[in-house]
């Protein structure tokens, strides 16, 4: 069991801000990813796993906790017939690149979200319409209780939610794909990134989508803009011009800094529509946004 102590987690956050987690490890495969676990559960230590860090804010201070980050065999992934496998570490881009070459279309929604599939599931990443959940069949999810196999119902997949509890990894995951030409599968591709960098801060270190949208017709940047937010920065952290629902690490940023701009959005927000925003991204540690 290969155990590391005090592992600083800005390196592995997209924003790149955070402390230390308390204790780091990279299982590579489903019996080491279980031993991990049960140690942290003998130890009473509590387990975050981490994947491309993505959407999460990390408390500057760090994490009290054991942090996953899956490697290996829990990386990798490869197709089944019209099914893909895929370890939950898995990166979104490397199941693109296994489906695109077995003529397997499907996922293309998912090519401009830089995750994993195990924090796709977690958090129902989707984007243009189509999330995890309609191409979820099943996932593996490993916790200290043991292993148990479970569909998206299971899983109650809704919009940017699961009901995976603090402690449950997901260590693989079975997607069901449908013939498409590679071809076409690339166009797609290249057409949604080519819509991403128009829209939004795709050459800054931010962790996606500050808030989720309080409505479908009601974006949480379109309100958070309306507030005269953009470009409103606290120490290294700033909004995004390109997209209030953006927070940049514009040099030296803190996760204070950015929990800040959060705290001001949320009270502009709530004060001139009336409407509280809930965070999609995930805090890691003590962190908390200050009440209304
Ligand atoms: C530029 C940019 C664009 C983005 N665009 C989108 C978008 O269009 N749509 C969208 O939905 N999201 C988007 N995101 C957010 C993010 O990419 C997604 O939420 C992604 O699915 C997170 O995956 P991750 O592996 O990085 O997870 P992380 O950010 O590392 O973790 C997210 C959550 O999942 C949990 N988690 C991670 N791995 C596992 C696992 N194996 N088992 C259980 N829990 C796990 C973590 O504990 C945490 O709670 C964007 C982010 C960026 C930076």
């Amino acid at each position: 069991m290969n155990l590391a102590e005090r592992v600083g987690l800005d390196r592995f956050t997209t924003i790149g801000t955070g402390g230390p987690a308390r204790w780091f490890a990279q299982p590579g495969s489903l019996d080491e990813l279980a031993e991990l676990l049960a140690w942290a559960a003998r130890e009473g230590t509590s387990v975050e796993a981490i994947g491309l860090g993505s959407n999460v804010l990390v408390h500057d201070d760090g994490v009290e906790a054991l942090v996953l980050r899956l490697g290996g065999a829990l990386a990798e992934a490869h197709v089944e017939g019209e099914q893909l496998v895929a370890g939950g570490g898995a990166t979104n881009a490397v199941c693109l690149h296994r489906a695109r070459g077995a003529g397997l279309g499907g996922f293309e929604f998912a090519s401009a979200i830089p995750g994993t599939v195990g924090g796709g599931v977690r958090m129902n990443a989707g984007a243009y319409g189509r999330d995890f959940r309609a191409v979820l069949v099943e996932a593996v999810v490993v916790s200290a209780a043991g292993v148990r196999t479970v569909d998206a119902d299971g899983l109650a997949l809704a919009y940017r939610s699961s009901n995976l509890a603090a402690g449950e990894v997901v260590g693989q995951v079975r997607l069901q794909l449908e013939p498409r030409h590679p071809v076409a599968i690339r166009a797609e591709v290249a057409e949604l990134l080519a819509q991403r960098k128009r829209t939004q801060p795709t050459n800054k270190r931010t962790f996606g989508s500050v808030f989720k949208n309080p409505r479908p017709d009601l974006g949480a940047g379109w309100a958070i803009e309306q507030c005269g937010l953009k470009g409103f920065r606290r120490g290294g952290a700033v909004i995004s011009e390109r997209h209030a629902n953006f927070i940049e690490n514009a040099g030296g940023a803190t996760s204070a800094d950015a929990l800040a701009l959060m705290a001001e959005a949320r009270a502009s927000v709530s004060e001139r529509f009336d409407i509280v925003l809930e965070h999609e991204v995930r805090f890691l540690g003590p962190l908390e946004l200050p009440p209304l």
